[in-house]
């Protein structure tokens, strides 16, 4: 695996104005996505991971604002793209050209009155003016192949095609004009856990056959274990931990981590007990002081309260990073 960047994150932050003022969606995002490689971000719901992607993507509307921070995208060869930066036509094609995002629920995302066909093709009339109607169709049939359905289901219309299918296009539409990162958030939640698996199993396959690199938005932490080569964990809008995943799995050194992995029964290995992490977590408008995990984390002792703990390596790990005071 590749230890050249294609994606660096350094102190993004990101408010939501509200009537009461701003609040505090992300705080001092520092991440990379290396190139090749399957990047999860996990994290309960209200974490950020979303958020990110949206910022990340420039997607973000209001009330949402970026408020300080860099995105940089790396081309092959060097180049460096400031994502923050760029003018609205440029960004517009990054999005489909360099970096393209899959979401949550492809009924929302693909247009119920427009064929497989005409969605796909769409894609590439707009981005690949040069391809006559016979390419962009034989393209759209090779797209389809590539997430395993056949040619015949191009005229279908999306309510004609089951979730997993419908979830497969949008997979085929982020990969057609050959992206260096596809963001995926959430894609499979709405999906039966045999299908979840199937398309995973297939995007990873994909992603060694085309050589682009993912970042996996969940908050099923069982599935980025299987699936990701490295794992971001979030709670109240930082990273809270960051490491391989076979390392998270084996041995999460942040409270918050070890009670995400015992909050869903691990398909390999040994049996784990269950007993998921106690309290909800924080509101984005009544953040915790110091620690945000501290009113839920059974290991809280003084500075917890006090002293919002900063991601760095713990003294035994070089090559992950934890915040917690009991590892600074
Ligand atoms: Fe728990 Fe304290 Fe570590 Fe936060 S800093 S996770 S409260 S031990």
């Amino acid at each position: 695996m590749s230890a050249e960047p294609v994606l660096t994150i350094s102190g993004l932050n990101v408010d939501y104005g509200t009537d009461a003022g701003a609040v505090h969606a992300l705080r001092d995002i520092d991440l990379t996505l290396n190139r090749g490689e399957v990047l999860g971000l996990a994290g309960e719901s209200g974490s950020g991971k979303s958020t990110l992607a949206y910022a990340v993507t420039r997607l973000l509307s209001p009330p949402g604002v970026i408020t300080g921070g860099e995105v940089h995208y790396h081309r092959p060869g060097g180049d460096r793209v400031d994502i923050l930066s760029l003018a609205p036509r440029r960004l517009r094609a990054f999005r489909w050209q360099e970096l393209s995002i899959v979401f949550q629920g492809a009924m929302n995302s693909l247009n119920p009155v427009h064929t497989v066909h005409s969605q796909l093709t769409d894609v590439l009339a707009a981005h690949r003016p040069e391809l006559r109607k016979r390419q962009r169709t034989e393209r759209a049939v090779e797209l389809l192949g590539l997430v395993g359905i056949s040619a015949d289901r191009l005229a279908a219309y999306p309510h004609q095609l089951s979730g997993g299918m419908r979830q497969r296009v949008m997979i085929a539409m982020a990969l057609a004009l050959e992206p260096e990162i596809v963001i995926m958030d959430e894609p499979t939640t709405a999906l039966d856990v045999v299908m979840q698996r199937q398309i995973l199993r297939r995007l990873v396959q994909l992603r060694r056959q085309l050589d682009f690199s993912v970042v996996f938005i969940t908050h099923d932490i069982s599935l980025l274990i299987e699936f990701s080569d490295r794992i971001a964990i979030m709670y109240g809008g930082r990273i809270v931990e960051q490491a391989g995943a076979a390392e998270i799995y084996r041995d999460p050194r942040h409270p918050y981590s070890d009670g995400l992995l015992h909050s869903f029964p691990a398909l390999h290995g040994p049996r784990r007990e269950l007993t998921g992490i106690p309290g909800s977590p924080p509101h984005l408008s009544a953040m915790p002081t110091g620690c945000a995990f501290h009113p839920r984390c059974g290991k809280a002792f003084d500075p917890c309260a006090g002293r919002v703990p900063l991601l760095a390596p713990p003294a035994d790990g070089p090559g992950r990073a934890v915040a917690c005071h009991l590892h600074s």
